[in-house]
C-alpha cells in the first residue's frame, strides 16, 4: 500500500490535480495534513473524475498522525538541506517501494508549494526523494511531482516482486522512534555523553543512523530495554 501525504497545501486545485495525477497511476490512499483550504469546489474541478480520491482524502492535524503505521516514509523535495540525509531518485525509490518493501506500509509525503518540508519533517523521513531537474529550475508544481513519482511507483510496481519478502516483525513506527530518541536523549544527557551546550547533532545523526536501519519491533525493544538497563542498572545476572 502506498500513501501520498500532502502536507499544508494552500491551493485546493493542486489537492484535486495530485488526486488526478495519483489515480492514473493507480494509487487512491491520499492524506492531508492540514490543508489551508479544504474540502473547496477547486479540489473537486482539478481532479477532473478523480473526486473518489478526493472524496476518500483523510485530514490530519500533524504529520505525525499522517504517518501512523507508515514503515517506509519517503520525502519529496528538490533540495538537500543544512545535513545531508540519504536521497534517491524516484526510480530508485520506486525500486525499494516495489521490492523490499512491497508488503510493508509506504508514504510519499509532499511538502507546501511555497516552502516545502521544513527539517523536522524531513527528519521523520527514512529517505529523500528527488526529481533529478534543471538545476536552475528545481522546483515541479506538487501535483506535476505527484505524476512524476506515481509514474515511476507503478512501472516499478508493474515488475513481478521476485525478491520481495514476507515481513516477519512489523517495522517500527514514526512515533516509536520518536520515544527511542527520547528514551536515548535523556539517557546521554544523564551519563554525560550528550552536553546539552554543544549537542552538535548529534541527535540528528542518530536520527539518521536508526532511518537508515529500518529497525523491526524486536530490535525496538532490545534497545530501550538496554536504556532502561543503563537508567536502573542491577548490575550482572551471573556472578563468579
Ligand atoms: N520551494 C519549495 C518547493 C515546493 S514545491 C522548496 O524548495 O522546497 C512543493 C512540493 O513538490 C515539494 O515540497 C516536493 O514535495 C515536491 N517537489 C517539487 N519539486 C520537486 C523535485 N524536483 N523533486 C522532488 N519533489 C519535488
Amino acid at each position: 500500500m502506498i500513501r501520498f501525504v500532502l502536507v499544508e497545501t494552500s491551493h485546493p486545485g493542486n489537492i484535486g490535480a495530485a488526486a488526478r495525477a495519483m489515480k492514473t497511476m493507480g494509487f487512491s490512499e491520499l492524506v492531508l495534513v492540514a490543508p489551508v483550504h479544504f474540502p473547496h469546489p477547486d479540489a473537486v474541478a482539478r481532479a477532473t473524475g478523480a473526486d473518489d480520491v478526493v472524496a476518500g482524502a483523510r485530514v490530519f492535524g500533524s504529520l505525525d498522525e499522517a504517518l501512523a503505521g507508515c514503515e517506509l516514509v519517503l520525502g519529496a523535495s528538490a533540495r538537500q538541506r543544512s545535513i545531508a540525509w540519504p536521497a534517491h531518485t524516484p526510480r530508485d525509490a520506486a525500486t525499494l517501494a516495489a521490492g523490499e518493501f512491497r508488503n510493508r506500509q509506504v508514504a510519499v509525503v509532499f511538502g507546501r508549494e511555497r516552502t516545502g518540508l521544513d527539517n523536522s519533517e524531513l527528519e521523520r523521513c527514512h529517505a529523500l526523494v528527488t526529481i533529478p531537474a534543471n538545476p536552475d529550475f528545481s522546483s515541479l508544481n506538487i501535483a506535476a511531482a505527484v505524476q512524476v513519482i506515481a509514474y515511476e511507483l507503478r512501472v516499478a510496481l508493474l515488475e513481478p516482486a521476485l525478491d520481495a519478502p514476507e515481513p516477519d516483525a512489523r517495522l517500527v513506527t514514526a512515533d516509536e522512534l520518536d520515544h527511542l530518541y527520547t528514551h536515548f536523549e535523556r539517557v546521554m544527557l544523564d551519563t554525560g555523553f550528550l552536553d546539552p551546550e554543544r549537542p552538535r547533532h548529534l541527535m540528528r545523526r542518530l536520527r539518521r543512523l536508526f532511518n537508515r536501519a529500518h529497525l523491526d519491533e524486536n530490535e525496538l525493544n532490545i534497545l530501550r530495554g538496554f536504556l532502561s538497563s543503563v537508567e536502573r542498572p542491577t548490575g550482572p545476572k551471573h556472578r563468579g
